[in-house]
């Protein structure tokens, strides 16, 4: 093993730079989404969800339009049961 510990530092910096310009590429949902918002379009055409909906989803959250709107009504169906007693 001869790698001084200046060598092994200069290593270091290069994999740093390396990994800073491995910037994560946009997902094409991702770019629906963008190409969407700019459009003034509140939904945009995703990717089918966990759920197995159309995979119409909000632009500014990112989440299935149909999911938001299920959990909306769980809550609120909590809600009322919580009021009831
Ligand atoms: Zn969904």
């Amino acid at each position: 093993m001869s790698i001084t510990t200046e060598r092994a530092r200069e290593l270091a910096v290069i994999c740093h730079q390396n990994h800073r310009s491995l910037r994560p590429a946009p997902r094409p949902h991702d770019q629906a989404k963008l190409a969407a918002r700019a459009a003034g379009q509140t939904k945009f055409q995703g990717s089918i969800c966990a759920n197995n909906h159309g995979g119409i989803r909000y632009t500014s959250t990112g989440h299935c339009v149909e999911c938001t709107a299920m959990h909306r009504n769980n809550r609120k169906t909590k809600e009322s049961n919580n009021g009831k007693k």
